[in-house]
């Protein structure tokens, strides 16, 4: 069977919300659409307990059927050793809770914010530097809009207000809009930041509507995605991001470096390529936050630095992320170099 066929989403594809409540949360569920064993996934009903699995169906079809070694599949299966406790991996390891003034506000670097709109995310990504996070005090809800926009008003250095998650793009427009315009008022704000998963995870939300919801404000749009894998990138998704260029928003990319996913220059080299005719640049390539469960993503350093001398040779500036890593109480997020 031709993977393309496991779910036909091109005859009668639903809308967003309701692939998003078709999600698949069932390992074993997973584990029977794909073909697989469950004895090669030990444990992983016990293991998606405390962070769930969840995947929107039209990610499966991007999944080789009877392969338990798939790079996406790796990104999403609950696995056996997250339940490992490494004394290195923590529950906040990047310090977010410190650096909160507003609830669900960040603001750790100069000029920009970062406003956690929400906890929920369209996948749940197994490496998850949120995994953790106490979402449910601590997003920006409609309820705290007011102390939020407060807040970047008080503070006329900030320029920029990133909204992240969680995924934002899982808020409906009409949110998405009020929130906007309340930025936009706001006038030492110029730019308004995406983070967003949704272009490549959920194609279907990235609507006509939608683009012109993130345009249509005076501000200065930027889109960053995230994506780790070019098979994460078919037509469907290629198709969403060109809709979003043709808006006019600048789109970037990030990616964090996993092993068994994409610890290799010429799968992050086809990467950059693809994200390149998707009108996309490659942005910050992320060494994996030491999150607990998440240890056995880790690339050791030396292997990360050699696969971005790789890449510099294979591609043109351009087209090379930058190899970053993020520390609590640090100013910004560090580059790695090294060689
Ligand atoms: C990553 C991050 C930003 C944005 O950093 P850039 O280097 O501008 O991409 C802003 N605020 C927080 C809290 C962040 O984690
Ligand atoms: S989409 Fe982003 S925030 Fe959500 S689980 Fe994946 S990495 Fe985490």
């Amino acid at each position: 069977m031709p993977k393309s066929t496991l779910f036909n989403l091109d005859s009668h594809t639903p809308d967003w919300q309701k692939q998003l409540s078709d999600a698949i949360t069932d390992p074993l569920e997973l584990l029977k659409l794909l073909r697989l064993s469950p004895e090669d996934f030990p444990a992983c009903e016990q293991a998606s307990k405390p962070f769930a699995l969840k995947l929107p169906r039209s990610y499966i079809n991007k999944i080789e059927p009877g392969n338990p070694d798939d790079p996406l599949l790796k990104q999403v299966m609950a696995s056996a050793a997250e339940l490992e406790i490494s004394p290195t991996y923590t529950q906040d390891p990047v310090g977010d809770m410190k650096a909160m003034p507003v609830p669900g506000l960040l603001h750790k670097y100069q000029g920009r914010v970062l406003l956690i709109t929400t906890g929920a995310c369209a996948i749940h990504c197994r490496y998850c530097f949120r995994r953790h996070f106490p979402y449910s005090e601590n997003h920006s809800s409609k309820q705290q809009w007011k102390d939020t926009l407060g807040y970047i008003q008080q503070h006329s250095d900030i320029n920029e207000v990133i909204l992240s998650g969680g995924d934002p793009l899982v808020l409906s427009n009409n949110k998405l809009e009020q929130l906007i315009e309340g930025l936009s008022a706001i006038p030492h704000v110029n730019t308004l930041r995406i983070h967003s998963r949704i272009p490549v995870i959920l194609p279907a939300r990235i609507t006509d509507s939608l683009a012109s919801i993130l345009t249509k404000s005076r501000l200065k749009t930027v889109v960053v995605i995230h994506a780790n894998h070019p098979a994460e990138i078919t037509e469907l998704e290629q198709h969403a991001l060109q809709n979003l260029h043709q808006a006019g928003i600048l789109l970037l990319n990030q990616s964090v470096l996993l092993k068994g996913v994409n610890d290799c220059s010429v799968i992050l080299s086809g990467l950059s390529h693809k994200l390149f005719a998707c009108n996309t640049l490659p942005y910050y390539l992320h060494i994996l936050d030491k999150v607990q469960g998440a240890q056995h993503f880790e690339v050791p350093r030396q292997k990360a630095i050699q696969l971005m001398k790789e890449l510099r040779h294979k591609l043109p500036g351009y087209l090379v992320p930058e190899l970053v890593e993020e520390k609590a109480a640090e100013k910004s997020k560090l580059p790695v170099y090294g060689l």
